[in-house]
């Protein structure tokens, strides 16, 4: 059967509840069957920063996702190891399920990063793109070819504008370190699987 596959692919340092409602806005909107969150192992952006360990982040996901159905957690690119490359990735789930359709999900900010990105011309041949407003980051209607992105991203990408929830992993990374609550920006299960843990402390 053909599916329509979401894969939303990201640090989840810890997952919160602003990738939740993404991916559940994604979902609905786009009529799609299913949504596969793909925490990566390193991400080219953040080499050199210290992240918590794929364990842990899988296992937060895990339990983000646990009561939702049509939600699934992946660990190729934990196992792969090394660099985290979408375009690998996306290589990879596409010669595994032949007949899905994809759609990569991710917010405005990587949007606007995305010239910097590895084989975005063969991602958009893989996958379409779901780009999801993100307070504080806006898409340059004026002056969008200061992008300098293949006009074959364009057609292959749908814009999805939604009520902004600004919540960040890294402030609540900060928060957790700090002892201050982030009660509500999680699921209470990762809140604390967090605690119990001293992940962040
Ligand atoms: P960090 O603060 O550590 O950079 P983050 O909260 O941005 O983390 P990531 O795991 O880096 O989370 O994000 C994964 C994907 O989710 C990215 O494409 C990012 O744009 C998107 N995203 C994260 N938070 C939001 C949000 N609040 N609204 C819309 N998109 C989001």
């Amino acid at each position: 059967m053909l599916l329509k596959t979401g894969v939303f692919g990201g640090t989840f340092d810890p997952v919160h509840i602003g990738h939740l409602a993404v991916a559940e806005r994604v979902y609905c909107d786009l009529g799609l069957d299913r949504i596969v969150f793909v925490p990566a192992s390193t991400s080219p952006f953040k080499l050199g920063e210290v992240s918590t360990s794929g364990e842990h982040r899988l296992t937060m996901l895990k339990l983000a996702v646990r009561d939702n159905s049509h939600f699934a957690v992946s660990d190729i690119e934990l196992q792969r190891g090394g660099t985290s490359y979408t375009v690998d990735t996306m290589e990879i789930l596409k010669d595994r399920y032949p007949g899905d359709e994809f759609y990569f999900i991710m917010g405005m900010d990587s949007f606007l990063e995305l010239s910097g990105w590895k084989g975005v011309e063969r991602l958009v041949e893989l996958s379409q793109l779901v780009v999801v407003s993100r307070p504080g980051y806006e898409l340059p209607q004026e002056q969008k070819q200061l992008l300098t992105l293949p006009p074959a991203v364009w057609q292959r990408t749908h814009f999805l504008e939604m009520p902004g929830l600004d919540i960040a992993a890294t402030e609540i990374r900060e928060r957790v370190k700090k002892g201050r609550s982030v009660r509500y920006l999680l699921t209470p299960e990762v809140e604390t699987y967090i605690h119990e843990n001293g992940i962040y402390r």
